[in-house]
């Protein structure tokens, strides 16, 4: 049995968003979480190296929209397969409302958004947990909050088996986003250019 029992850990979905320096920008996570309930709390787990982190850090505040089963793919083409760094993620898309803490909340593909001010936060190496109180609640939609599991089974696009190039290379796919590698071995230290997820996360696609 080779399935790992972290695989079985659930998780939400989120846009998280942030805005500094004149700037809106958000990403995809499923790190969000409350902590406590009086206060009214939740944590937020970043990467260090998302433009995200970089403007939370500046402004201190977030907000989560929670993603539905509602949602598209193109939710998370647009705000997890890019940096921030290179595009505006918000460019064209009017789905959005501002909180009174200044940030967005998106209010398509999503049925609620939580608004957050840091107040702890805790370095773990490659990445940062922040601890929040809760400011402001918006709910939109009744429509079920999506899962990691069924953002897998439902929201990704299923790709078409390929398992070999025509030339005969062995095709290695990332199990998050889709996105192919070929080559015989898939280096230990790669990191999807995508979704920024390990070797870990890819399968040897066979036919
Ligand atoms: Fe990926």
């Amino acid at each position: 049995m080779s399935k790992n029992a972290m695989f079985d850990l659930t998780y939400g979905l989120f846009v998280v968003s942030v805005h500094a320096d004149g700037r809106d920008n958000a990403c995809i996570t499923n790190t969000v979480q409350q902590v406590t309930g009086v206060p009214n709390r939740i944590s937020l787990t970043l990467n260090k190296s998302n433009y995200t982190h970089d403007l939370l850090m500046k402004n201190g505040y977030f907000t989560a929209s929670i993603i539905s089963e509602a949602a598209e793919f193109e939710l998370f083409r647009r705000f997890g397969f890019q940096s921030g760094r290179d595009a505006d993620k918000f460019a064209g898309f009017d789905a959005v409302r501002r909180t009174q803490s200044g940030t967005l909340a998106v209010t398509q593909g999503t049925n609620s958004a939580i608004t957050a001010r840091i107040f702890h936060s805790v370095d773990l190496g490659t990445h940062t947990i922040f601890f929040a109180d809760v400011v402001e609640e918006a709910v939109f939609s009744d429509v079920p909050s999506a899962t990691y599991a069924y953002y897998h089974a439902n929201i990704k696009p299923k790709p078409e088996a390929v398992g070999t190039t025509p030339d005969g290379q062995t095709v290695w796919r990332c199990r998050i986003c889709g996105y192919e590698y070929v080559g015989e071995e898939l280096p230990d230290d790669f990191v999807c250019p995508l979704c920024k997820h390990p070797a870990s996360d890819f399968e040897k696609v066979v036919k």
